[in-house]
């Protein structure tokens, strides 16, 4: 055996490490080669074993990469391909297409109502828009120089803008077929399953019968359904429910995405919801969830106004907010208003609501809405309504909905995964600190400091289960054959950087991060490496 390993050489040996293998077993002590991109020999080499390269882990953790379930780096990924930002977390493999959106299909026709769609994960870049079936956007993905793997879902929301367009309305029959066959279509093409975001137009204006009947198309290659559900604070449970009925009806693999409940009436909801789950898993219905590791979402700040002051656009809504009888109105009756998603009342008032990005108020980015009233001498919510009015609505506010404790219950629950919802930033605005934190925070927060989950738990939940979700045979464990899609990491430093006042700070304690064998991360700086491809579901 040694023998066979000396005369062959390897491309690359990784010596002394604890290997974390993504199995969730415990750590043991090894080495591990490469050649070809593949890992090809886990165990003990001999000291003058023939490499190209050798790194002495020096008792660092070595993982198989992280695959990060969700993301919206759809057309990010068309501008900046090496997907640095992810690789400095040790992230290997990106999923996109997520809650609803993808890329693609698009007819010509619609190409500008998918942009429209799609703008706030654009992130500034400008798509050539030269794809038109799903297969072709995974071509032009193909041709790009990836740093990481990529592999994509197919929207609901995109499929029914394909068909439907913006309209709120029941879909024909014919139309529920065309929008089957786009499903059907993305999954002959390479698509991992269907992901829906049914709080967003146009996904909001489906009935739960509609999305079942475009699930179908997912039956023949058992694609997964994930959904970004219709409520996430009072109506959470029947969400699940729902979520759940088109898996169980289907027969197909389920997932509820970032999974939380928000506002404060709802805190301790997630245990009734991860039973939920739990019962559905007894009956033989393939559920499971994923999870940022955070404890505040993020929209604009908008969202704090009730629906009927958005009617008519922005405009009409800045015309509305800049009178003074309604602002006292307002000022009133939001705090406590009932029948719709109240992201103030679930953020427990002005104090659980900070500003992300308001460039004509740049002074107020990293401030709570208390913080702001305090510098301005004003209410809480008369500072935010003039800082609606000021940006004229493109703002990002992040919203304190969770318990802390709810978080760890979920990330604790043996059937979620991490994933990071990343969001890019457009140019010059600032975004939720998930976006480059996820990873190292699992690693640095929740493995070290709290102690939530072991290591080897967390290892897992952001390798070997994503893997085995997607059906990747040859990612997410450290195995002899596998992909050598490697982090090397030091578990005592590594930490996340971004916080929500600095969301771009970089992580620490990652040193190298291999893509197929390739050294993608070196001492923590990228090297130029493109060696990610894309993937198809097989
Ligand atoms: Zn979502």
């Amino acid at each position: 055996m040694a023998l066979r390993i000396e005369t062959r050489g390897f491309d690359l040996v990784l010596r002394n490490a604890r290997i974390v293998d993504g199995s969730n077993s415990p750590w043991y002590r090894g080495d591990v080669g490469v050649r070809d991109g593949s890992v090809v020999f886990v165990g003990t080499l001999p000291p003058d074993t023939e490499t190209a390269t050798e790194i002495d882990a020096a008792e660092r953790v070595l993982a198989p990469g992280f695959i990060d379930m969700h993301t919206h780096n759809d057309f990010l990924l068309l501008k900046e391909p090496a997907s640095v930002p992810k690789l400095k977390q040790g992230v290997t493999t990106v999923m996109v297409g997520q809650c609803g959106i993808s890329a693609a299909p698009i007819t010509p026709e619609k190409v500008a109502l998918l942009e429209s769609y799609t703008g706030f994960i654009m992130a500034g870049a400008l798509p050539l828009w030269n794809w038109r079936s799903f297969g072709e956007y995974l071509d032009v993905l193909g041709g790009m120089e990836l740093g990481v793997n990529v592999g994509s879902f197919v929207g609901h929301g995109t499929i029914r803008l394909n068909v439907l367009g913006f309209e709120d309305r029941t879909p024909s029959s014919g139309e529920l077929a065309a929008m089957r066959g786009h499903a059907r279509r993305a999954m002959e093409e390479g698509a991992f399953g269907m992901t829906s975001g049914l709080v967003y137009a146009p996904g909001v204006y489906s009935a739960p019968e509609e999305v079942r009947e475009i699930a179908k198309g997912l039956v023949e290659r058992r694609g997964l359904y994930l959904s970004h559900m219709r409520s996430e604070s009072d109506d959470v449970v029947a969400s699940v429910r729902e979520t759940i009925a088109v898996a169980e009806n289907l027969g197909i693999p389920g997932q509820v995405l970032h999974h939380k409940a928000c506002g404060r009436r709802n805190r301790g909801r997630v245990r009734e919801t991860m039973r939920l789950l739990e019962e559905a898993r007894e009956r033989g219905v393939d559920m499971t969830a994923d999870q940022y590791p955070y404890a505040a979402g993020s929209t604009t700040l908008r969202s704090i106004l009730p629906p009927w002051i958005h009617e008519g656009g922005v405009e009409k809504l800045i015309e509305r907010l800049s009178g003074l009888a309604l602002r006292e109105r307002l000022k009133r009756e939001i705090p406590e208003a009932e029948g719709w998603e109240n992201m103030l009342r679930n953020s427990g008032g002005p104090e659980g609501v900070m500003m992300l990005y308001c460039p004509k108020t740049p002074d107020f980015e990293g401030k709570r809405l208390t913080e702001i009233g305090a510098m301005t001498g004003k209410d809480p919510l008369d500072a935010a309504f003039d800082i609606i009015i000021e940006n004229r609505g493109s703002d990002t506010a992040c919203f304190f909905q969770l318990a802390e404790e709810d978080v760890q219950f979920v990330m604790k629950h043996p059937l979620v995964m991490v994933a990071s919802d990343s969001i890019p930033p457009a140019p010059g605005a600032k975004c939720h600190p998930r976006t480059n934190g996820t990873f190292p925070r699992v690693l640095g927060k929740y493995v070290r400091e709290e102690k939530t989950l072991r290591l080897e738990e967390a290892v897992w939940k952001m390798s070997g289960f994503p893997a085995a979700r997607l059906g990747l045979s040859k990612k997410g464990l450290i195995r002899e054959g596998m992909d050598a899609d490697l982090v090397l990491f030091d578990p005592e430093t590594v930490v996340d950087g971004a916080t929500f006042e600095d969301p771009f700070g970089e992580p620490k304690g990652i040193s190298h991060v291999f893509v197929a064998g390739r050294l993608a991360v070196k001492n923590g700086e990228y090297t130029g490496a493109a060696a990610g491809k894309v993937l198809r579901k097989v």
